[in-house]
């Protein structure tokens, strides 16, 4: 059974002054329901609540005087019912049932809430539910927010073992210079260990918070892990068909998954790089020892200080002698106990191999 999480932009999703656009949600919804058809498992990651919400409250007076943090939580709140309603209503045409999960940053931060989540997609999944995910924007706060929900929808792919990941924005796909350069073209292909990322423009478009350089690094991480990536125009008609049954001339570029199981354990410490408690600096040998190719794991004789402070089980930074980090792993150690440690031989392991992943 393939299982496919598409991530749909706001772009796609509402018209230029921010209404929901029925019409392309509608197709959207029929095309799902084309490829569940033919047998795949798919996990929507939605945004466009923010722009819809604004639609409905932005133009009402009281609304300018509002913060940016006030309105994202406003028109979240009001525009997150509407967007699923509209899903709702239209998969209920299908007799398919959608189920709701927002989320946030901290939610894939421990081991617990990562599986917990994992559970109820599952959950979902295996009763029928298309799972319609989007950020909890009511209250993540600016600090602690996803860089928007490309980056969300590849935490999930990865979570969910996915076997594609679909990122439908509104132009084509990656492009090898500016979009509006008419000698830029688009890239069909990107292999395995491969870097196009100098020539991908930063600029970001219209509601959305990503832009293609986030796009980019997302999908190269799901790649790496063995996911296969499409980046294409979701304003295209019947796209997420042509992707999925392999329409020879679909515009669109492609990340090649890199060939290898990532087990799930590593998967979730490779994504949790940004919730590191501390650092260990460790030594030249140590450090080459881990970047080597045998699997080994972080003895405390390699390591030659500790910084911050952490529990036993977080997730802490591996620094090289230089300061440069290199990798993250779970701490088998607190940060008081790994200090006690610190150039020891005959301590166990302060990262264990499985618990181990390279930046
Ligand atoms: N979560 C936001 C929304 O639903 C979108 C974030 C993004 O642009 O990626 O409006």
């Amino acid at each position: 059974m393939k299982r496919i999480v598409i991530k749909i932009g706001s772009n796609v999703l509402t018209r230029p002054d921010g209404t929901l656009d029925v019409t392309r949600i509608s197709s959207l919804v029929d095309q799902v329901q084309a490829i569940r058809a033919d047998g795949a498992q798919v996990l929507l990651v939605s945004s466009g609540a923010v722009a819809c919400g604004r639609s409905l409250l932005g133009r009402g007076g009281a609304t300018h005087k509002l913060d940016p943090v006030e309105q994202r939580q406003l028109f979240s709140a009001v525009g997150q019912v509407r967007l699923i309603g509209l899903y709702s209503r239209l998969f209920q045409d299908w007799n398919t049932t959608v189920g709701q999960v927002l989320t946030m940053k901290e939610s894939f931060s421990t081991r617990r809430e990562y599986l917990n989540q994992r559970a109820c997609m599952e959950v979902m999944l295996s009763n029928g539910v298309i799972p319609i995910i989007n950020e909890n924007d009511t209250v993540s706060v600016t600090e602690l927010m996803f860089t928007d929900n490309d980056e969300l929808s590849g935490l999930v792919a990865s979570m969910m073992d996915a076997d594609t990941l679909v990122i439908l924005s509104n132009v084509d796909g990656v492009y090898d210079g500016p979009p509006s350069d008419p000698a830029s073209k688009v890239i069909a292909k990107v292999l395995p260990g491969e870097d196009l990322s100098d020539g991908i423009s930063a600029q970001k478009s219209g509601f959305g918070r990503g832009g293609m350089r986030s796009k980019y690094a997302i999908a190269s991480h799901a790649a790496e892990e063995g996911i296969r990536v499409l980046i294409a125009n979701g304003k295209r008609e019947g796209i997420v068909k042509d992707l999925y049954f392999g329409v020879p001339g679909t515009v669109c570029t492609e990340f090649v998954p890199a060939q290898g199981a990532v087990s799930s354990v590593k998967k979730w410490i490779a994504h949790s790089s940004g919730f590191a408690k501390g650092t260990v600096t460790v030594n030249a040998d140590a450090c080459k020892a881990l970047c080597g190719e045998q699997a080994v794991s972080l003895l405390p004789v390699g390591v030659v200080s500790v910084e911050g402070d952490f529990e036993e089980g977080d997730i802490i930074g591996i620094l090289d002698p230089s300061g440069v980090q290199f990798a993250v792993g779970r701490s088998a150690y607190s940060a008081a106990q790994a200090r006690e440690v610190v150039g020891r031989h005959d301590c166990r392991p302060l990262v264990h191999y499985d618990y181990l992943s390279l930046l």
